[in-house]
Order: structure tokens, then C-alpha cells, then sequence
């Protein structure tokens, strides 16, 4: 049993347009924009438009939305970064590593050699910007 879904995480705020977010991609529904603490250039999330926590409470229907996006952003920032590969991260419950409650999966393009950087440190804005621009460009 997991705890109830708080309508006001900030994911649900992103969604609402009440904090802004670098939009990169959207779908009926679905929705992906950059992580504000990216781990590597391009890291981005995909989260599903509809309210839930993580995998033990949503939907198939919510997971395959999100998963066929998550698809979308990984062809993008292959294309947009010249990237080797990438790795899929999505974390559930605080326990298992989960800090915001609302479902989502991080797509994070990966070089060779290249380490993810350590969590937690905000980008430069700038940087930020310019590294969306790159993906929504991929998309085109
Ligand atoms: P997780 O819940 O998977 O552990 O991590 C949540 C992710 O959301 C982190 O990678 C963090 O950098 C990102 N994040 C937290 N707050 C914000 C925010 O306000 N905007 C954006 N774009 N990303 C955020």
C-alpha cells in the first residue's frame, strides 16, 4: 500500500504551469522537460499528465504512455548529444530513491567514460536552455 498522491509536488506544479519548466516534448498524455539537476547534458524526464505516485500505483495505461515517450526522448538525445547510449532511471517510494511523487523517468544520454555527475546540483540556466533547444531541434 502506498501513501496517497499530493496534487501539489512539484511535478503537479510543472504540469499546472505554476513553475516553469523546460518543455521539450508533449502528447495527449504525456509530458517531457529537463531535469533541473541534470546528472549528465541532456538529462531529462518523462512524466504522465494524470496523477500518480510511481510504478506500484499507476496504471498500465500510465506506464505505457510514459514509456512510449520515454522512447521519443532517447532517439532525441542519442541525436541531439551524439550520444553512445543511455541509461533509464526511475525510482520508487523514498526508499527506493524516489524525492519527487509524481511518476517519472529519467533519460540520460551517456558518452564513453563519462561518469553521471552526483545528484543534487542545480544548472546554470543558460546551459540549460541551450541543451533543450538541442533535444526540441532532435525532435524536429
Ligand atoms: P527522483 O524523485 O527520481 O529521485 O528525483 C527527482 C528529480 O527531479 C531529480 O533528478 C531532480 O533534479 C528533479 N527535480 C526536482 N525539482 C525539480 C524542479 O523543480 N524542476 C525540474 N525540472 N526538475 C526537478
Amino acid at each position: 500500500m502506498t501513501a496517497a498522491y499530493d496534487p501539489d509536488n512539484i511535478f503537479a506544479k510543472i504540469l499546472r504551469g505554476e513553475i516553469p519548466s523546460f518543455r521539450l516534448y508533449e502528447d495527449d498524455d504525456t509530458y517531457a522537460f529537463m531535469d533541473i539537476m541534470p546528472r549528465a547534458d541532456g538529462h531529462c524526464l518523462v512524466i504522465p499528465k494524470t496523477p500518480c505516485r510511481n510504478v506500484l500505483d499507476a496504471t498500465p495505461a500510465q506506464l505505457a504512455a510514459v514509456m512510449k515517450t520515454v522512447q521519443i526522448m532517447s532517439h532525441a538525445v542519442m541525436k541531439a548529444f551524439e550520444a553512445g547510449g543511455v541509461t533509464l532511471q526511475q525510482f520508487n517510494e523514498a526508499v527506493g530513491g524516489q524525492e519527487v511523487f509524481h511518476l517519472h523517468v529519467h533519460v540520460l544520454p551517456r558518452h564513453e567514460g563519462v561518469a553521471l555527475r552526483p545528484p543534487g546540483k542545480m544548472a546554470d540556466m543558460d546551459v540549460l536552455k541551450a541543451q533543450a533547444e538541442r533535444i526540441r531541434a532532435a525532435l524536429a
